[in-house]
């Protein structure tokens, strides 16, 4: 339901935890948040209930430089921890939160998921699985295993965001209609599905376009079209108050 995310920042946890609770507003049943230091720390918390709960949850230890969150309104699996998003990959490797309904997901899992072990109902799990299985076995980078898995979520809607924790201050991103901002910020970067989740941080937004892949650095963009050509956008200012 709700999108966040963030690199480059120090308070990656409470971008996002405000983020979160701006989103409020569109309804939920659970949220979570993955975050990393890029030290080698991470921390995934998801919580059903408010964000208030999930807040409470978030003990002081928990700290990242880069990391996303996601309120989840249940589609596909009941409303327990193990469904809310961040989704993982059965190495912990790859972290994904999503937005919006996989149509093909039980013909993906037959398909190529009959050995991989599930730790969620959801449609979504299915996707990180999925490209972590094609990282793995097929070599491909994160972000060519992000774009053949797109390319096989027929009919489906989606937003995406993506964290590879081997590499974590870069983010992935697409989209497919759904709505999802990158925010620019100074020395940082940001994601939200609505902007009023990150004008505490930036009234600076990129939009994306349906099939556009978007690798998010703290100090880079970088937009590619279904081809994999680069795509110029400029941003555009939102004057708006948080
Ligand atoms: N289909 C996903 C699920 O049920 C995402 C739902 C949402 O958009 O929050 O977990």
């Amino acid at each position: 339901c709700g999108i966040v995310g963030v690199t480059g920042n120090d308070n990656a946890v409470s971008i996002l935890l405000e983020g979160l609770q701006k989103l409020e507003y569109r309804g939920y049943d659970s949220a979570g948040i993955y975050v990393n230091d890029l030290k080698g720390n991470d921390y995934l918390v998801k919580e059903k209930g408010r964000i208030s709960d999930l807040k409470a949850a978030v003990t002081p230890d928990v700290h990242g430089v880069a990391g996303i969150g996601h309120t989840r309104w249940a589609t596909h699996g009941v409303v327990s921890v193990a469904n809310a998003h961040p989704q993982f990959s059965e190495d912990h490797r790859f972290y994904l939160v999503h937005n919006g309904v996989i149509e093909n997901f039980k013909e993906l899992k037959s398909q190529y998921l009959s050995d991989t072990t599930f730790e969620s109902q959801t449609d979504t799990e299915v996707v990180v699985q999925l490209l972590d299985k094609f990282v793995r076995t097929e070599n491909l980078s994160t972000k060519d295993a992000f774009t053949k898995t797109l390319s096989l979520l027929e009919g489906s809607s989606y937003g995406f965001l993506l964290v590879d924790s081997e590499d974590p201050d870069t983010l992935y991103v697409a989209k497919n209609k759904s709505p999802l901002l990158i925010g620019v910020g100074d020395g940082f970067n940001v994601v939200c599905s609505d902007a009023v989740a990150m004008l505490k941080e930036t009234h600076d937004f990129l939009e994306l376009h349906d099939g556009e892949v978007v690798t998010i650095k703290p100090d880079e963009i970088l937009i590619e079209d279904q081809n994999g050509n680069k795509v110029e956008r400029d941003t555009f200012h939102l004057d708006m108050d948080a």
